[in-house]
């Protein structure tokens, strides 16, 4: 099959701003331009809302906010151009320069010295691997880009380490003086992420509740064992649908606002509609594009595959926005687990939630309403608020909606969607270690798996990278059972020292230290006392 090239498929239509002004944005990547220009006599880049009847705010203020008035989701009002070859100069610029050259055109009311100093602290010595998100190329032309060198082992880090640095510089630049409190609900991996991303943030406290004896051990040792003196968890009493209703509610009870409110502390989420969290992951993709240059993997200029696995439809939105600025694509491949909903979408149009749950070996993609899912649509119906403010309300009253033949054609156009079972996965982990010698982790395996599928279905042989999202040591269990290996009676560091022999790769330090930590944070709550908790947390009565 010939490889077709989307991002020169996409018409320059009227009224999308994406191609406005190629050339004053090409300007803001001119090394310290940006800062000598002044900002407030030029129009840049802002934030509108999905759903349209919100102000368009800048981007430090999107970050603030979070979710727009009217209920939409922030996105860029244009997109910048940075055509394949964004990183001129020496080939050996670090992933946080490279980062920095993404994300200026998207940040524009930050200062050069901002970005440069998020980013550098960001993606430094908290990574395990120099590189930060470096490319593992395996012989079946596929390249894996691995996003879990972070501090907890899932490329969560790579958008919450840097998210929390933005934050503080945004607030900096408020009139109001408040302590902004992050408040998360988890099921495990999200926790430990933002825990160790807002750790000793300013201006910024962080509490995570997680259910009681509803994480693994391993995930449980992550979170109570965190160091710094702006964070605490709690454990609540109940599931996590009990610990995530119980956060929904702590942020509607207005009396409870105003309390806090009074002793100098305003509620924020940092969850994954968060512009804070997506701006960062556009980068990783075209550093993956510049490494496979480098290796000659590719030419400049020529397409490739992306495949992503996916849940909440943060990650592959960013590889979508990372096409939009011109990274050159051919098809984006989009690979869930059972819970495969938006294979079904992008093959019908139809997006449908009125479905069984399953839970599977690949937690972090359990998910049945993807909310970033949302930005798609904004550009895919052309970017007609009306549309999506349509299509959300008949996902909530009758629980499905459908787009236009038009807009399911541009999907189409661009997104293939596939799903793996639990076999299909397994057998993925068991054949990428035996056949290329790579172990990978059950989320990863779902995207491999549905690559495989691809090709086979198309004979599309066009080289391909792949978003690794965990590190195979934190899915130990399933990892080692993939790969037949009986872990009845085990504890968790055993299975970890295990699997380091098998592959022949350290456990991640991280990892390793857990077993030796002191644990902090001890305490655990009824589902109705989670208000309580975080007032002694926050030492307030
Ligand atoms: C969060 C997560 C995903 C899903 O990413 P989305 O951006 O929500 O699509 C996949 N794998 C792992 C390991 C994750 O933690």
């Amino acid at each position: 099959m010939e490889a077709r090239c989307f991002f020169r498929a996409i018409p320059p239509k009227a009224g999308l701003p994406g191609r406005e002004k190629p050339d004053l944005l090409s300007i803001f990547r001119l090394p310290g331009l940006s800062g000598y220009l002044g900002y407030d006599s030029i129009h840049l880049m802002e934030y509108i809302s999905t759903r349209g009847s919100a102000p368009a705010i800048p981007s430090k203020k999107a970050i603030i906010k979070g979710i727009a008035e009217d209920n939409g989701l922030y996105v860029p009002s244009t997109f910048p151009s940075f055509g394949s070859a964004p990183f001129e100069g020496p080939q050996n610029k670090t992933y946080a320069e490279r980062a920095v050259v993404i994300l200026t055109p998207f940040l524009p009311d930050f200062t050069d010295a901002e970005l440069n100093n998020a980013c550098r602290a960001a993606y430094g010595k908290n990574f395990e691997s120099p590189q930060t998100a470096p490319i593992k190329i395996l012989g079946d032309g596929t390249a894996v880009l691995e996003l879990w060198h972070g501090p907890t082992q899932a490329f969560k880090d790579m958008a919450l380490q840097l998210m929390p640095r933005l934050l503080s510089f945004a607030l900096k630049g408020e009139k109001e003086r408040y302590e902004v409190v992050i408040l998360v609900a988890t099921s495990g991996d999200t926790g430990k992420a933002a825990l160790e991303g807002f750790a000793g943030a300013e201006g910024v406290r962080i509490f995570v509740f997680y259910p009681h004896g509803g994480v693994s051990e391993i995930q449980r040792l992550q979170m109570v064992t965190q160091r710094g003196k702006n964070v605490g968890a709690c454990a609540v009493k109940g599931n996590f649908d009990d610990a995530q209703t119980g956060v929904k509610q702590i942020f509607s009870d207005s009396a409870f606002n105003r309390k806090l409110s009074s002793h100098g502390f305003q509620l924020s989420s940092a969850n994954s509609i968060n512009w804070g969290r997506l701006a960062p992951q556009v980068a990783y993709y075209f550093t993956g594009y510049d490494d496979l240059v480098a290796a000659g993997r590719v030419r400049q200029g020529q397409p490739i595959l992306i495949c992503v696995p996916t849940g909440n439809f943060g990650n592959i939105l960013a590889a979508y926005y990372a096409i939009r600025c011109g990274l050159p694509v051919s098809r984006l491949i989009c690979a869930s687990n059972r819970n495969r909903v938006l294979t079904e979408f992008i093959r019908t149009g139809v997006y449908d939630r009125r479905r069984e749950f399953f839970k599977t070996e690949s937690p972090s993609m359990d998910i049945l309403i993807s909310s970033n899912l949302e930005r798609l649509l904004f550009e895919l119906s052309g970017r007609k608020a009306d549309a999506v403010v349509r299509w959300m309300k008949e996902l909530g009253v009758q629980g499905w909606y459908k787009i236009d033949p038009r807009g399911l054609d541009e999907l189409q156009e661009l997104f293939y969607g596939g799903f793996a079972d639990q076999k299909e996965t397994l057998a993925a982990i068991r054949g990428a270690f035996e056949q290329q010698g790579y172990l990978m982790d059950t989320h990863t395996a779902v995207g491999y798996s549905v690559l495989h599928k691809y090709r086979q279905e198309t004979g599309d042989q066009t080289p391909a990278l792949l978003a690794s999202t965990a590190s195979p040591f934190k899915f130990n269990q399933a990892v080692l059972e993939a790969l037949g290996r009986d872990t009845s009676g085990k504890d968790e560091f055993a299975l970890l020292d295990e699997l380091s022999t098998i592959c022949g790769q350290p456990v991640p330090a991280k990892l390793a230290e857990l077993k030796s930590l002191p644990e902090r944070h001890n305490a655990v709550c009824a589902r109705d006392e989670m208000d309580r908790a975080l007032c002694q947390f926050l030492r307030i009565t």
